[in-house]
């Protein structure tokens, strides 16, 4: 049994924080919100009323954050994780947040003599409360092995992505791929139905063909096909373009500061911002199928 902080307590991390407490662990949780506290003493795990009280004797502490000026603050404030945990503590940040801030908040962790991974998830609110998310971790290989165990409870598939950030470039990477898929695989549905092709035939055809990809087989954005995909219920999400939006917004960020040309990560992110303009960004990002039906 370990002692755990667990900081962030939203629909993410009160599922994860809850999956550590059922395992055994001593989880002091904490939140700017009293609901969000109550949810983990509800499930027996303790609450503190600040960050330094819930990191003080904690030897492993998590956190699960909106976005990186949330966890610049939350390390790097002088009532933050960094000036008050415990000598020998392990840091982990399993957040989304922007490559260089990642990389920054390690960097003043380790000048402190801390170990710190950063650890992005996916999987989502499901994943998080059936402890089946996958982790993409970046950091030295001793603070990998360290996290590892933890991270077993609340996932299922955990990789190490490298050193400090590379969880985070993994992450983006792969839901900057992830929006472009799904745009181009709404494209082709759209298209057949508007060239006469229904859409249960061509599912048939191209997802045993070269244009087969998850956002079809999986998730595919024509109603019909997938039993279980948001498309035959009202594109109620599931992963809300919102968070596809943040995501897609990480990586143009990344990539303008590594010089690098995501031709199609940046249309991905104007189509994703048309559909939260237009007021749909709490739909599945699937549904970029209905904007791009002209249907809203
Ligand atoms: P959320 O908004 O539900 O939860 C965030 C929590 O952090 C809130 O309870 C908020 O009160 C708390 N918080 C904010 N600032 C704080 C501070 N200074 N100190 C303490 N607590 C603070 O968000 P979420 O859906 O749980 O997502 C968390 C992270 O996980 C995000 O980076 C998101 O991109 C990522 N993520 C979410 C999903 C998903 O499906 N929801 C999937 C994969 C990754």
């Amino acid at each position: 049994m370990s002692k755990i902080a667990f900081i962030g307590l939203g629909n993410m991390g009160l599922p994860m924080a809850k999956n550590l407490v059922a395992a055994g662990h001593e989880v002091t949780g904490f939140d700017l919100s009293d609901g969000a506290k109550a949810g983990l003493q509800e499930s027996g795990g303790k609450v503190a009323d600040t960050i330094a009280a819930a990191v003080a004797d904690a030897e492993i502490i998590v956190s699960m954050l909106p976005a990186g000026k949330h966890v610049t603050a939350v390390y790097t404030d002088s009532d933050g994780v960094i000036a008050n945990a415990a000598a020998g503590a392990l840091l982990i940040d399993s957040s989304t947040i922007d490559v260089d801030t990642a990389r920054a908040v390690s960097a003043k962790a380790e000048a402190a003599g801390f170990a710190m991974v950063d650890a992005p998830v996916s999987g989502g609110v499901g994943g998080a409360a059936a402890g089946t998310l996958t982790f993409m971790v970046g950091g030295t290989d001793e603070a990998y092995q360290a996290a590892k165990p933890v991270l077993d409870i609340m996932g299922q598939n955990i990789f190490h992505a490298g050193g400090s950030g590379n969880g985070q470039v993994a992450k983006i990477c792969n839901n900057m791929l992830l929006g472009i898929s799904m745009i181009g695989t709404a494209e082709a549905f759209m298209l057949g139905e508007k060239l006469g092709l229904d859409a249960q035939t061509f599912f048939d055809i191209s997802s045993t063909a070269s244009g087969q990809c998850w956002s079809m087989t999986s998730y595919c954005p024509a109603p019909g096909p997938v039993p279980s995909s948001p498309a035959n219920n009202d594109y109620q999400a599931g992963f809300t373009a919102a968070m596809m939006l943040k995501d897609l917004m990480l990586a143009q960020e990344a990539s303008s500061s590594a010089d690098a040309s995501t031709p199609m990560g940046q249309r991905a992110t104007e189509l994703y911002t048309q559909m939260a303009e237009a007021g749909h960004d709490s739909l599945d990002f699937s549904g970029i199928m209905k904007m791009l039906k002209g249907e809203g």
